[in-house]
């Protein structure tokens, strides 16, 4: 099977031919559909993620069909589309396990970074932790709902209820989470780069009833704010925009350092908090949610060959939506 592989961090992927892995017991094998391009894997390939098993194929939003069955696999059967999770693995014995946190598992292992992901043609998961995709979606179009989507509604509900949500970083995720928000009759306000007119335009074509630049207050004060660019300078800078009990909520796993700041912006029960992969349960509630609202997504498609380029673009904060690699030979869609 073709597959693309990361060898060493900092360099480019490698496309391979590699042996079609086997399904063990309770594991099954995957024929790639697939699979789109996360922020995570910009981390795992420049390095800021140090702990990947190498050399490593990338990929944890992936969409396919059961190809072959290992022992005991009984949930799916072959030519079910299933979706595979960044969450790959939990012990179910752990303080976290036992307490409804998966997420959390001290053991856990995950999809494309410390287990083979879906830059490939074939892949192979724990049925546990795979997903039934929705009829709703295409296969390119259902692949940004295993990340961006279960992220960017954790996300979204530890923000709480309120109803003025900020933004900040209109990439994938936000893409997403803006729509269920919308559906929620929550307004969203949107914070890009500055300057990056595209993005800001793309965030009121979702519905935003503010954009501006990430250097600006907004007209009202929030209610939370979900930061999903990867700036540390960001969260005094939502601090500043949300009111009291204000909550800040940073979705994504890697972030540069915050910036000392004042006191004074965390006052008044204002709080910061982080989100950590996803729990099963998650995946459930959001892939039940998503068809209804319906969430769409905005996917640009790459052939498998093309990975180093849609990392590059996504690096560059050159894509809108998501990109999505596609193991049939296509033309981007853009
Ligand atoms: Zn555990
Ligand atoms: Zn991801």
């Amino acid at each position: 099977m073709r597959a693309m592989i990361l060898e060493k961090a900092g360099q480019l992927l490698r496309q391979a031919e590699l042996p079609k892995p086997e399904p063990g017991p309770g594991r099954i094998l995957i024929r790639v559909r697939a699979c789109a391009v996360c922020r995570t894997d910009l981390h795992v390939v420049d390095g800021e993620l140090t702990q990947p098993k190498l050399p490593l194929v990338p990929g944890h939003e992936i969409v396919g069909t059961v190809a072959e069955k290992g022992a005991g696999a009984e949930r799916f059967e072959i030519g079910d589309r299933v979706g595979i999770p960044w969450l790959g693995w939990t012990c179910g014995e752990c303080s976290y396990c036992l307490w409804g946190r998966e997420n959390l598992c001290d053991q856990a292992r995950f999809t494309g970074y410390t287990i083979d992901g879906g830059y490939a043609d074939y892949t192979v998961a724990d049925q546990r932790f795979c997903f039934p995709i929705p009829d709703f979606y295409h296969d390119a179009a259902a692949a940004p709902l295993l990340c961006a989507g279960l992220i960017g509604y954790r996300s979204l509900v530890k923000a709480g209820d309120g109803k003025r949500l900020g933004i900040y970083g209109f990439g994938a995720a936000a893409h997403i989470v803006a729509q269920v928000a919308r559906y929620q009759n929550r307004e969203i306000y949107a914070f890009t780069r500055p300057g990056d007119d595209e993005a800001a335009k793309f965030a009121v074509e979702l519905g935003a009833v503010w954009a501006g630049g990430s250097n600006e207050l907004p007209p009202t004060k929030l209610d939370a704010a979900i930061i999903f660019a990867p700036v540390g300078e960001l969260v005094p800078q939502a601090l500043r925009a949300v009111g009291k009990g204000g909550i800040v909520v940073c979705g994504g796993i890697h972030m540069s350092d915050i910036p000392r700041f004042p006191y004074e912006i965390l006052w008044e029960e204002r709080s910061i908090c982080s989100v950590a992969n996803l729990t099963r349960r998650d995946g459930e509630e959001f892939l039940t949610l998503a068809p209804r609202v319906p969430v769409r997504t905005d996917v640009h498609t790459f052939p498998l060959e093309e990975a180093n380029e849609a990392l590059d673009r996504l690096r560059s904060g050159k894509i809108q939506g998501a990109a999505v690699l596609v193991t049939k030979a296509t033309k981007p869609s853009d």
